[in-house]
């Protein structure tokens, strides 16, 4: 590694290893097939049209966008939920950034906070606790969203407040499971896919093992990757190399940081303070059987889905919006007709657009599909 290098990023980032592995990959692919490859993970969406992967490509070779950001795939009704705690309770509801601008039925919670609602940007569930403990006269209520990946925070939060008897501070519950939408996906007719590029973040927190059964009963190959131009295109070479030999394994190119098996501390916070719901609405995918964690009834004073009897509505996407097909991978974001006119980052329409991981915004952010762009 050279003077100034960042280890384990500058030496996943070089040209020279991004052109061997380019060809590598061309020597490899059978030019009679086709290799669709779904990246699960938002955060390997951004990376791709960041470094422009995918201009780089086999003509035989192409990445599908998966359902892996976990903003996009928050439902109009969670938002609508959230919002309505935050204008019809007096609840201060503490939210991610990009949390406040993902639009709901009225407009997004920035809209809200306009309207007088006290709604507050955090960084952490411990920002929205340590509210909580400084202002008792407030009640807090966060939104917690996010796959594994973030829960294991969100739960830590919670056993914080149980045991310094914070009672001014609850959780709406998001977060997610990232198998039973890929399952979903799978068995989707229109969706077709031939492996999956499994999602990093989430196997730092789960491991590899969940995704055995995956595998097994769809026979496709999954590799972990990271999140540098060239985990991703290292994780494409295992791929191709896996269909061309009809194998179908999970392997972990990431091991750098993922394990093979869960996180044991993160499993056991998931034990005590979530049990997962019968069912859980996505946006674009709808309701998937035990996809999502609730907080458990042991812990049910921090749930405020309970203390506030919030309804769980169900809220159908405008009708222009195409977020779901997107999140699907059966079509490109340019195919949605208000792509980069009336829904932008500025002004989105969808969910897809809010979040740097989402498919949508990455179009936008990096030029694809623009006027006068590649
Ligand atoms: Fe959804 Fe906007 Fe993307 Fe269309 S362009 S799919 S409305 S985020």
């Amino acid at each position: 590694m050279g003077m100034g290098e960042l280890r384990h990023v500058d030496e996943y980032r070089r040209q020279s290893g991004a052109a061997q592995l380019r060809l590598r990959l061309a020597d490899i692919c059978d030019p009679a097939r086709t290799y669709r490859v779904m990246e699960i993970c938002g955060g390997h969406t951004h990376t791709i049209y960041r470094h422009g992967l995918s201009d780089h490509l086999p003509d035989n070779v192409r990445f599908v966008h998966g359902p892996g950001c976990p903003v996009c795939v928050l439902p109009k009704g969670r938002i609508d939920d959230a919002m309505a705690l935050a204008l019809d309770e007096d609840v201060t509801l503490c939210a991610y950034g990009d949390v406040l601008r993902v639009p709901g039925s009225e407009g997004s919670m920035l809209d809200a906070r306009a309207r007088g609602a006290d709604i507050r940007m955090v960084y952490s569930p411990l920002d929205a606790l340590r509210l909580a403990r400084e202002h008792p006269e407030l009640e807090v209520v966060f939104l917690a969203i996010g796959f594994e990946t973030t829960a294991p925070a969100t739960a830590a939060t919670v056993l914080d407040a149980e045991r310094d008897a914070i009672s001014n501070f609850s959780v709406i519950c998001n977060h997610v499971l990232v198998v039973p939408p890929m399952q979903a996906l799978l068995n989707s007719p229109d969706v077709a896919i031939d492996g999956l590029i499994g999602p990093g973040h989430v196997s730092a927190i789960i491991g590899c093992t969940p995704y055995l059964p995956l595998v097994e009963q769809f026979g496709l190959p999954l590799v972990v990757a990271g999140f540098e131009p060239l985990d991703l295109l290292a994780a494409l070479v295992m791929v191709v190399e896996q269909l061309n030999d009809a194998r179908h394994e999970v392997e972990n190119q990431y091991s750098r940081v993922v394990p093979w098996e869960p996180n044991p501390v993160a499993r056991a916070l998931f034990d005590d303070v979530f049990a997962i719901r019968e069912t859980f609405e996505w946006r674009g995918l709808g309701p998937i059987p035990r996809s999502g964690f609730r907080i458990s009834d042991r812990l049910a004073d921090f749930d405020a889905e309970r203390r506030y009897g919030v309804v769980g509505r169900v809220v159908p996407d405008p009708r222009a919006c195409r977020c779901g097909d997107v999140l699907r991978g059966a079509i490109e974001p340019t195919d949605c007709r208000i792509f980069g006119t009336a829904c932008t980052p500025e002004h989105p329409v969808g969910s897809c657009m809010v979040s740097s991981e989402g498919a949508c915004a990455a179009y936008f952010q990096f030029g694809r599909g623009l006027a006068g762009q590649p």
